[in-house]
């Protein structure tokens, strides 16, 4: 007999024991059992389905339980996922496994002023070089998923920072690949189910807000178990501080974007952004600043606070993850972020008992963002064909 407080559907239940495997890399029977809220009896039921169908594999392991060995249950590697991650200066294609590994990645660049014709020639080029590595290993995927950055909810073929029409893609994707399930995701969604799945020691397991800082400022609030619905990005980047500031790619000025994303640091350092790009998390020891810079950059680091505080108003929320280049600064210099968040949120940090953390940047590492977001698509919908999904 099921624990659980209300009843799930198979294909919930099937989620719920995938999301974990993903998270955690592999558990053992007893606590899996204990997370998914299922009788040990249930969840053998349930795992001699997934095992049959090539989902998840177990090995007899000595486990720290009294009553000896049991198995450790882990996602089986053997499946086949698609990733695909458009950043400002390339579109990334690749074949990888449910824990992460790629077997293939192929980086092609974009045109110095991409148009939607451009940008659309580029994609069909990656699907096609996708679509000849899958047939002569004979590669069948599981799952296809797509990054965009800036990518909307409300439309999803307007994106206004990388001109790139989804629609089409969609379509384009349907014949090449017909039958695999695809999913595009805002780049800032797919970063954050990277860090949550991928990233050793992340800081939090219930609900927060994920903050990346890269070429954009972007949030995606995350649940726990992470469900797709429970996905959402949320524009913080174009929180605009007054009239005037620098021009944001949004066509306003005086985005929070605009002071503190990739391109702005750069300009502010005085270093060309590709430069910035090449040196990596390097650049912090590579990149000397004066203390007329410093200070310029503390002031930018407390807007971002407020931009994160202001969006703790709007929807409170226990946790915050900050991935970007504020990671890598000194804490002396990520102070000025803590006071922002500190100096607008209701009542105060403490008070509001908001914690915070640093993870590092995982801008670069396209398409492993993408990889960890068709991982998750594929959990969610409980390892079953898309189909199939609405009516389990
Ligand atoms: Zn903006």
């Amino acid at each position: 007999m099921e624990m659980s407080e209300q009843p799930r559907s198979r294909r919930q239940t099937r989620a719920a024991i995938l999301g974990h495997l993903l998270q955690s890399g592999g558990m053992f029977r007893p606590p899996l059992a204990k997370a998914v809220r299922l009788s040990e009896a249930s969840l053998s039921r349930i795992l001699f389905d997934l095992k049959a169908e090539g989902l998840i594999e177990e090995v007899r392991r000595p486990a720290p339980y009294v009553g000896g060995p049991t198995g450790l249950v882990s996602l089986d590697n053997s499946v086949a996922l698609a990733a695909i991650e458009l950043t400002a200066q390339r579109l990334s294609v690749g074949v990888g496994g449910l824990s992460g590994e790629l077997h293939y990645t192929e980086r092609l660049p974009l045109p110095k002023t991409p148009t939607v014709e451009s940008v659309g020639r580029v994609f069909h080029d990656a699907l096609q070089l996708l679509q000849d590595w899958t047939r002569r290993r004979r590669v069948r995927l599981s799952q296809i998923g797509i990054a965009i950055p800036g990518l909307g909810r409300s439309s999803v073929s307007d994106n206004p920072i990388i001109p790139c029409d989804v629609r089409l893609t969609r379509g384009v994707l349907g014949e090449m690949f017909a039958g695999v399930p695809v999913e595009f995701t805002n780049s800032v969604v797919a970063h954050a189910t990277f860090h949550r799945c991928r990233t050793e020691d992340y800081p939090f397991t219930g609900t927060h807000l994920f903050v990346f800082v890269g070429q954009g400022v972007a949030g995606a609030w995350m649940e726990d178990p992470i469900e797709a619905d429970a996905l959402l990005p949320v524009e913080l980047g174009h929180m605009v501080f007054g009239e005037g500031g620098p021009r944001c790619r949004c066509g306003h000025q005086g985005c929070v974007e605009a002071y503190t994303s990739l391109p702005a640091l750069a300009e502010l350092l005085g270093v060309p952004e590709p430069e910035l790009l090449h040196l990596g998390a390097e650049w912090v020891n590579a990149i000397p600043i004066s203390s007329r810079v410093r200070q310029e950059l503390r002031r930018r680091l407390f807007r971002l606070g407020l931009a994160i505080g202001n969006t703790l108003n709007v929807k409170p929320c226990p946790a915050v993850a900050i991935s970007g280049w504020p990671s890598l600064l000194a804490e002396e210099d990520r102070k000025a972020l803590v006071e922002g968040i500190d100096a607008c949120l209701l009542g105060g940090r403490k008070f509001a008992g908001v914690s915070l953390a640093f993870v590092p940047p995982s801008n670069g590492n396209d398409p492993n963002a993408a990889l960890a977001f068709a991982a998750f698509c594929l959990a969610c919908r409980g390892g079953m064909p898309a189909a199939s999904v609405e009516a389990a």
